[in-house]
């Protein structure tokens, strides 16, 4: 779905505001993070006072964007960030389709009465919530879309030099990741971006190498061993899965994000077009889904998973005790591939 940017509201509402809370989804991903961070520093750069809530940390390799910002996490400080959408003049949520998305803050953003801008590129967006939705499912990431926006200012009317390095590095890492280093989601307006953020001085390298070359031995070992002991492979129905225990995550040492990118690895497999990884949790298993081409697994985990997400990158939450899991999933592929 393709909707008009509406540059002139977005101008409007953060022009009067001087003060202005940024939200994203809750286990935020280099996407939540590139896109927020970004819209941080071009917001600062114009003179404004602006805070960033997410519900929990972010993977240690985030961390040279998240340095020295105003950042308040729900899990460790849930005052702060009550605090700061109660003060809030505007509050802008990114890389999230609605409200609930942002975990346990939701309800405090939901009863806000401060205007609120989305930007976002998730299908089915909740505009009800919001006074100006920006919103295209045919970019590659949140950070693409805050590129677009911001390039349509009135300080930096497509001149990407107006905008600070920061925000250049920012939103080109939400691309990067997004996309998992162009390899999905790429539009071609995704590489008119990323250019004019090389353009801008963005190292990819650095970049690149922060996000991902710098896990732990362990995590390596903990994918040699899913991949080799765990994955399961489903030839008749073209998918492949695995599922991470808190058991496996205790012999690994797994620190938070060292799944990251696993879901992804058995699609290289030729006959595969679906993924999932599961991973036990406190009461719940989290699910990750991808696929190829026409695969939706958005639909996939909608119908079985309580989530959503893209058409070839989708979550969710399964209620069931972890060791029914592979009966569970596999039952539903059986169904979802029936039709
Ligand atoms: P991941 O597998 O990286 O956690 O998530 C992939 C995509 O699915 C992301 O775009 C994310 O926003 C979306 N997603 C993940 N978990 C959920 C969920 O519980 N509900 C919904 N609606 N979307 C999710
Ligand atoms: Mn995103």
């Amino acid at each position: 779905m393709r909707t008009f940017i509406n540059e002139e509201k977005f101008s409007e509402l953060t022009g009067s505001a001087a003060f202005i809370t940024l939200v994203g989804h809750l286990n935020p991903d280099g996407d939540a993070i590139g896109s927020l961070s970004g819209m941080y520093h071009y917001l600062s750069a114009r003179g404004k006072q602006a805070a960033i809530v997410l519900n929990n940390p972010l993977p240690d390799n985030f961390g040279f964007l998240t340095a020295g910002l105003p950042i308040f996490y729900y899990d460790d400080a849930p005052e702060k960030c009550i605090e700061a959408v109660r003060r809030a003049d505007l509050i802008i949520c990114q890389d999230m389709s609605a409200p609930s998305r942002a975990g346990d803050i939701s309800a405090e953003i939901e009863n806000a009465s401060c205007p609120k801008i989305l930007i976002d590129h998730h299908l089915n967006p909740a505009v009800e919530w919001f006074d100006t939705v920006i919103s295209d499912t045919e970019v590659s990431s949140a950070s693409e879309l805050v590129l677009l926006t911001l390039l349509k200012q009135e300080d930096v009317v497509q001149d990407v030099q107006k905008l600070p390095l920061e925000c250049a590095t920012a939103l080109l890492t939400g691309i990067l990741t997004d996309t998992n280093n162009f390899s999905n989601s790429v539009f071609p307006t995704t590489y008119d971006a990323a250019k004019l953020l090389l353009q801008r001085g963005a190292d990819r390298d650095f970049i690149y190498r922060e996000v991902f070359c710098s896990f732990s031995e362990q995590r390596m070992r903990l994918m040699g061993y899913l991949l080799s002991e765990n994955m399961r492979y489903m030839p008749e129905y073209g998918t492949a899965y695995f599922t991470l225990s808190k058991n496996d995550k205790k012999n690994f040492s797994f620190l938070r994000g060292d799944s990251e990118g696993f879901v992804n690895l058995p699609l290289a497999i030729k006959n595969v077009s679906l993924t999932a990884l599961f991973t036990e949790d406190d009461g719940f298993v989290k699910v990750s889904l991808r696929s190829k081409g026409d695969v939706d697994v958005n639909e996939f985990s909608h119908r079985y998973c309580n989530g959503g997400g893209h058409k070839n990158a989708a979550g969710g939450r399964v209620y069931l005790p972890f060791e029914e899991i592979p009966s569970y999933f596999e039952k539903c592929i059986g169904e979802f591939f029936a039709r």
